[in-house]
């Protein structure tokens, strides 16, 4: 199972590119942000646990993300290839993450890492609020929340994460297919 993740801040637009990453590739496409929201729909007990987080824009504890994560890795160990979207978001996230592929013995194939503007990533989420239906889409002091969460906590472990192995910085300003033909040209 090779294993790409996608990393970026919140309204770059990662989970677009993921998809078409997912066509061309052929890996399953996996969106932690979407899993929970899935198991928030389902009403199952991690669904509860994680709701009121995900609505709030708050990043779900680092230990409710390890149960996740170790779901996906195993409901997925047979894929070709997973591209992970949304994981890891927290300097503890990458150390689960490393931990639990260690003892699979699998490896990270690739990280790519989507940069964009503050002021870019606000005018995205205002667009973006008009035709979603998330709940956390709709409240623009969500979206600088969520900003901040990911200068705090994801910045930092991306910045790990470039200590352990070699993290591709695509710009991700402009159209969704420049964007994705930059992402192309930096796969290995
Ligand atoms: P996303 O769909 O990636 O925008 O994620 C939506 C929400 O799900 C986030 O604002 C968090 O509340 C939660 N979430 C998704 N992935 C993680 C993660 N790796 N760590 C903590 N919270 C997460």
């Amino acid at each position: 199972m090779k294993i790409l993740i996608i990393t970026g801040p919140p309204y770059s637009g990662k989970g677009t590119q993921c998809e078409i990453l997912e066509k061309t590739l052929g890996y399953k496409h996996i969106s932690t942000g979407e899993i929970i929201r899935d198991e928030k729909e389902k009403g199952s007990k991690l669904g509860i646990t994680m709701k009121d987080y995900e609505e709030k824009g708050m990043l779900v504890p680092d230990k409710i993300m390890k149960v996740l994560l170790n779901q996906i890795i195993a409901k997925h160990e047979a894929a070709k290839g997973i591209i992970l979207d949304g994981y890891p978001r927290t300097i503890p996230q990458v150390d689960t993450l490393l931990e639990i592929l260690e003892e699979k013995q699998k490896s990270v194939h690739q990280v790519i890492n989507i940069a964009v503007s503050k002021e870019e990533l606000l005018d995205r989420a205002k667009a973006r609020a008009k035709s979603s239906d998330r709940v956390d889409d709709k409240d623009a002091s969500i979206h600088l929340k969520r900003i901040a969460l990911f200068e705090e906590n994801s910045k930092p472990a991306i910045q790990y994460l470039k200590e352990k192995m070699e993290v591709v910085d695509i710009d991700g300003m402009g159209s969704i297919n420049n964007i994705a033909s930059r992402i192309h040209q930096q796969l290995i």
